[in-house]
C-alpha cells in the first residue's frame, strides 16, 4: 500500500497561479524520492499537498491508514515531519528544548520525552550539545537539530524542502552522506525538494524531475537504492 498517493491533483493559488497541473504521484514505503527542477516549478507546492498544509484545487490526496483526507485537514501529524531550508529553531531554548517541542505538543511524558530526545540527538551526533544555545552551533549543526527534531518523532515520512541549500558545499556533502545512512537504517520514506542534480542523483532512490508554468512532473527515474548498493 503506497504511503500516499496524489490523483490529479492541483493547485492554483488565489492570486490565479497555476503552481500544479493535475498530477498523479505515487510514493511507497521506505522510498527516497528527490524532487528537482527549475524554480517556480511546484516542487514546494506537491511537497506542502503531501504535507496537508494546503489543499489541492482539484482531484484529492489519498492518505494510507487516513485515507482521503477531509478538505482542509492535515493528516495525522505524529506520522510525518517537514525539515525546512533554515532550521527555524527557538533561539532562546536549548537545543534540547527544541528537540523535545513535537513531543511536549503530544504531552509527551517527562522520562520518555529526555529518553527520545537523548536517541535522536545521538542519531545526528549532538549529544554533546544537547545544553548549548541554536546560536553556538554552526549551520550544519543547526541544520542537524532540526533534523533530530524531526526524527524524534519517529516518523513514517520525512519531508525536506531544500534543507542543506543554504549550507557551504562540504557541510551538505556531509549531511547527505549522513541522511542516506539515516534513511537506510530507519527504512523512512523521504520526500526531498532540492536544485542539485547530484545531491538527487546521490540520495534517492528515485527522482522526480518537474517543468514550470504549468509545474508539473516530466519525469521519473527510478534509480538502485543507495542503502542497498553497498
Ligand atoms: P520556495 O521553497 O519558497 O518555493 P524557491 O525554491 O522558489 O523557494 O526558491 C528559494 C530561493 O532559491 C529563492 O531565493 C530563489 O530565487 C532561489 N532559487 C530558486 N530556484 C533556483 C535555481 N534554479 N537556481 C538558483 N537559485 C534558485
Ligand atoms: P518551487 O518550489 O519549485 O520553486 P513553488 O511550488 O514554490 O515552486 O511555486 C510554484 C509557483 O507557485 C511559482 O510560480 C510560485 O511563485 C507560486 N507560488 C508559490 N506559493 C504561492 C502562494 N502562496 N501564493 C501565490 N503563488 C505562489
Amino acid at each position: 500500500m503506497p504511503v500516499v498517493e496524489a490523483l490529479s491533483a492541483c493547485k492554483t493559488y488565489g492570486n490565479g497561479t497555476h503552481a500544479l497541473a493535475p498530477t498523479d504521484f505515487t510514493l511507497q514505503p521506505g522510498e527516497f524520492v528527490s524532487l528537482i527542477g527549475p524554480s517556480g516549478c511546484g516542487k514546494s507546492t506537491l511537497l506542502k499537498l503531501v504535507a496537508g498544509l494546503i489543499e489541492p484545487s482539484d482531484g484529492r490526496l489519498q492518505w494510507w491508514r487516513s485515507g482521503q483526507l477531509p478538505r482542509g485537514a492535515a493528516p495525522a501529524g505524529k506520522r510525518l515531519a517537514f525539515v525546512f531550508q533554515e532550521a527555524t529553531l527557538m533561539p532562546w531554548a536549548s537545543v534540547e528544548a527544541n528537540v523535545r517541542l513535537p513531543l511536549d505538543l503530544q504531552h509527551v511524558p517527562r522520562d520518555e520525552a529526555a529518553e527520545r530526545v537523548g536517541r535522536a540527538l545521538a542519531q545526528v551526533g549532538l549529544s554533546r550539545y544537547a545544553r548549548h544555545k541554536p546560536r553556538e552551533l554552526s549551520g550544519g549543526m543547526q541544520m542537524r537539530v532540526s533534523i533530530a527534531r524531526a526524527l524524534v518523532t519517529d516518523p513514517d515520512l520525512l519531508l525536506m524542502d531544500e534543507p542543506f541549500g543554504a549550507l557551504d558545499e562540504i557541510t551538505r556533502n556531509r549531511l547527505d552522506d549522513e541522511l542516506r545512512q539515516l534513511w537506510a537504517e530507519r527504512g523512512l520514506s523521504v520526500m526531498f525538494v532540492t536544485h542539485s542534480v547530484y545531491e538527487a542523483a546521490f540520495l534517492s532512490s528515485r527522482v522526480v524531475v518537474m517543468a514550470a508554468r504549468p509545474g508539473r512532473i516530466v519525469h521519473e527515474l527510478t534509480l538502485d537504492a543507495p542503502g542497498m548498493a553497498e
